[in-house]
């Protein structure tokens, strides 16, 4: 007889096995990375478009693992939004953020807020304002020096969150809608809740100027973001043209290489050191 030697799938995907493989490592590793303290928060700087002064640091988590290797957020994070692992682990970068912050204007540094990211999965949880208020309350940093970034994916039930929202507003912590242009925000919602920066996704900056599409529509975000009075801030700026477009069309605030990598922890000491803080 026969013997039927292609049965079954004639080839194997191996590049899908090794992303499964490697999730599911990862999934693993997160809980003890954790306890091993192998995570740290990075600093990158906001800077005013019209003075470049320095308005603000935002907390971007960073994780070594011994085996492993230097692990992107863009990867680790989703996967511990899959396992709820999320609610642990922001609650880790508000404290270090808040701590740090904290610290920065005992030793004397200019105050400025610290921005911390906040997934939707986390603020979903039914403790989170609760969670924000008692970090506060233990670090003794005053509110009005932490600032949310929440992405428009959590705008998808708005009227779920207004609530929450407006309790952490009327504690003095400020919100901001990450990644601005990506989601589906409607103007209503804009409008309806208590969000006082609108973050432009990079995506947008990438093109312009050369591209005229991406300017104006860049225009118009901004130009909204105005009348509806939030102040407005470019993501990814990363060259000196960029700036000087988004400085002349009435951009509030830059981030981006342009001005800085996210830095260290000492590294960013150094910088409070040196700069013209807002
Ligand atoms: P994001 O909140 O939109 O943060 C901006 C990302 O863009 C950061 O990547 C930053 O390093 C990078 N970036 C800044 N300026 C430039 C630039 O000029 N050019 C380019 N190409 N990239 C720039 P990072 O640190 O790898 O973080 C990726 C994403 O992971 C973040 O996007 C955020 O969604 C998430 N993430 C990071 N830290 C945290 C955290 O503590 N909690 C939560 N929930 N998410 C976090
Ligand atoms: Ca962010
Ligand atoms: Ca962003
Ligand atoms: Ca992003």
């Amino acid at each position: 007889a026969k013997i039927e030697v292609l049965n079954g799938p004639h080839y194997f995907d191996y590049y899908l096995l090794d992303k499964l493989l490697e999730r599911v490592n990862i999934e693993k590793k997160l809980p003890r990375a954790l306890t091993e303290g192998e995570f740290e928060l990075h600093y990158q700087p906001k800077i005013d478009a019209a003075t470049r002064a320095l308005t603000g640091l935002e907390a971007l988590i960073r994780w070594n693992d011994p085996e492993l290797g230097r692990i992107s957020p863009a990867s680790f994070i989703p996967i511990a939004e899959d396992t709820g692992f999320i609610v642990q682990l922001g609650e880790w970068v508000l404290w270090e953020a808040c701590r740090t912050n904290k610290k920065w204007q005992d030793a004397g540094y200019p105050k400025l807020p610290i921005s911390v990211n906040v997934s939707a999965v986390q603020f979903r949880h039914p403790h989170f304002v609760h969670m924000v208020k008692h970090v506060l309350e233990q670090t003794g940093l005053d509110p009005k020096y932490l600032e949310l970034e929440l992405t428009e994916s959590l705008i998808n039930n708005p009227m779920m969150i207004k609530e929450k929202l407006d309790s952490l507003k009327e504690k003095g912590i400020s919100l901001s809608l990450d990644d601005f242009g990506t989601g589906y925000s409607s103007i209503y919602y804009l409008k309806t809740l208590p969000l006082q920066v609108l973050k432009i996704d990079r995506t947008f900056i990438q093109e312009t100027p050369s591209s005229q599409r991406d300017s104006s529509l860049l225009r118009s975000i901004i130009e909204l973001g105005k009348s509806l009075g939030m102040t407005v801030l470019a993501e990814g700026v990363e060259t000196e043209e960029q700036f000087k477009f988004l400085q002349e069309i009435g951009c509030d605030q830059i981030q981006g290489f342009y001005y800085s990598r996210p830095l260290d922890e000492q590294a960013a000491e150094q910088l409070l050191r040196t700069a013209t803080c807002k």
